[in-house]
């Protein structure tokens, strides 16, 4: 997608505020940042506050400070998913009217117990089509419990940047997968889709845990007629022992004081661990000039393969 020169980068960050920033989500920051910046992009900043019933407290303000005091700062307002209901009704509607969906009355259990029904790539189940010729109609009238969108037969393939071709194939890997909730609530595949059309959102730079999603965005981004993004997904830090990073790991929080005083010295541990060379006479600069050396010196061909623990 890219090579029209004078096609402005808009990439973003799009935090969900159920917890604090750790250093993956760090990593995600300073990555979607520096690949904007390096181009004369603008770097926006949307809270994921979609699912309220994950939400924590002051956590949206939080991570806002938190990025401030990386000297991390976005360009115009920032966005929330909370304002985009209107929005994400109409993608929903256009999909409806061109026959794409259909809604399901499967539970998750019944998923689970379907034998047809493996797991996918991302650990979630396959939904293996029970409702696609309709709803079982029982002594009572069905419930929907979600709204689904067919997917293709056909491999859906695109480059992302560090990862190289990406090919994966919907029905092995989702099935039909929810776009709403029967209660009426988006599903995040959705909802981002939505979202970074709106922002023009051109570039998305997060991390590796999102790869087996981009598909199915893409998928909807076909179905809707909205252009598709460059991706570039990059390498997952690990927690303690080399584990899965989990919300309560490295926690990066204003609020919490848990970084007050060692953002450069993260910072430029982010750098290293994205690949780059930041020079030692950076060390005790402010965040500031380090984002700037980032700015001017970034090379995404430098991210590593492999993600780990990110080394202080
Ligand atoms: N809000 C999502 C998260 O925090 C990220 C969404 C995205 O980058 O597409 O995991």
């Amino acid at each position: 997608m890219s090579g029209s020169p004078e096609r402005q980068i808009v990439g973003r960050f799009a935090p969900s505020p159920t917890g604090a920033l750790h250093s993956g989500s760090l990593v995600a920051a300073v990555g979607s940042y520096l690949m904007a910046k390096r181009d004369g992009g603008r770097w926006l900043l949307r809270l994921d506050d979609l699912d309220t019933s994950r939400q924590v407290p002051g956590m949206s303000d939080d991570i806002l400070r938190t990025l401030e005091l990386f000297g991390l700062f976005w360009d115009g307002e920032v966005a929330r998913q909370s304002g985009h209901l209107e929005e994400y009704r109409h993608a929903f509607d256009a999909l409806l009217r061109m026959g794409a969906l259909y809604p399901c009355g499967c539970s998750r259990k019944e998923i689970a117990r379907s034998a047809s029904a493996p797991h996918g790539e991302d650990d979630g189940l396959v939904y293996p089509g029970s409702c696609r010729g309709g709803m079982k109609r029982g002594k009572t009238e069905p419930v929907i419990r979600s709204w689904r969108v067919r997917v293709p037969e056909d491999d859906i393939c695109f480059s992302d940047l560090r990862r190289g071709r990406i090919c994966q194939n919907l029905s092995a890997v989702s099935g039909d997968f929810a776009v709403r909730r029967g209660d009426g609530e988006f599903a995040y595949q959705l909802a981002v889709v939505v979202d970074d059309y709106l922002a023009d959102v051109n570039q998305v730079v997060r991390g590796d845990d999102l790869l087996a999603s981009t598909p199915r965005q893409i998928y909807l981004q076909q179905q809707l007629g909205f252009p598709q993004p460059d991706y570039c997904h990059l390498p997952l830090v690990a927690g303690p022992a080399g584990a899965k990073l989990s919300k309560r790991d490295n926690l990066i929080s204003h609020q919490l004081g848990a970084v007050v005083g060692r953002e450069q010295e993260l910072l430029l541990a982010v750098l290293r661990f994205l690949g780059q060379s930041p020079p030692s006479e950076l060390i005790g600069c402010p965040c500031t000039d380090i984002l700037e050396w980032g700015v001017s010196n970034f090379d995404p061909l430098h991210l590593p393969a492999q993600g780990g623990v990110l080394e202080m």
